[in-house]
Formats: structure tokens, C-alpha cells, sequence
């Protein structure tokens, strides 16, 4: 799956969706799948997941069986754009794009890495 950029209001949504879950959840971390469609990322799940201040662990026996997945988007409130080790380990079961979302949650703050933590330029398309 070849993946071409980011549609600028989904990224709005994440970011605006981790941005209400540092604030209303003791800044905990925010977790989605990512869907894609036609080498664009369009959508997101939530899936149950379980989080700290520290890590957030997805339910993967309740991931969908969707060839669409992309990858996934999760928050940092600590604002380190980059993976842990942990998110190393589960990167992988995911797809293969990744975003990192951290305060103040605005436009540029984020990024994206692929399954084996190297940064990935992904565009924002319209
Ligand atoms: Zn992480």
C-alpha cells in the first residue's frame, strides 16, 4: 500500500481529539487507527485501548481485519515527537505509517515515522 499523504481535516481531528484527551484525562494518551483510501488517509478508529502518562496499549485482539489500515496516531503529552521504545514494539502490528501528536496539539505538531521508527514525510492534502 503506497500512501501519499494526510487529508488536512482528519489530521484537524486528531489533533483536536488528543488535544481534549491531554486536558479532560489527566494527560493521558490518546490512541487511533488510521484508514486510508485510494493512498490517502481519510479516517479513524478509536479501539478500546488502555493508557497512562507513559504508554497507551491497544486491544489488538479487537483490531478490525481491514485491508484499509494505514498505520495509527497516538499523543505524547510530554511533547517528545518521537517513538519510545514501546511504540517500537507495536508500530509494526499496526501498518505501516505512524503519527506522533504533542502540545500544543496545533498544525506542526506532529510527525510522522514508518513501522521501523524512521521519520516519514507525509504530505497533508486537501
Ligand atoms: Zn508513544
Amino acid at each position: 500500500m503506497k500512501i501519499r499523504g494526510i487529508a488536512r481535516d482528519l489530521l484537524q481531528a486528531l489533533l483536536e481529539s488528543a488535544r481534549a484527551m491531554d486536558e479532560e484525562g489527566d494527560g493521558r494518551e490518546f490512541v487511533a487507527v488510521l484508514r486510508e483510501e485510494d493512498g490517502v488517509i481519510r479516517e479513524f478508529l478509536f479501539l478500546p485501548f488502555t493508557s497512562t502518562e507513559s504508554s497507551a496499549s491497544l486491544r489488538y485482539d479487537l483490531m478490525p481485519l481491514d485491508p484499509h489500515v494505514a498505520g495509527s496516531a497516538h499523543s505524547h503529552p510530554t511533547g517528545a515527537l518521537r517513538p519510545s521504545d514501546a511504540d517500537l514494539r507495536f508500530f509494526p502490528a499496526i501498518g505501516r505509517y505512524h503519527l506522533i501528536l504533542g502540545p500544543p496539539f496545533a498544525e506542526t505538531s506532529w510527525r510522522c515515522f514508518t513501522s521501523d521508527g524512521q521519520p516519514f514525510n507525509l504530505e497533508v492534502v486537501e
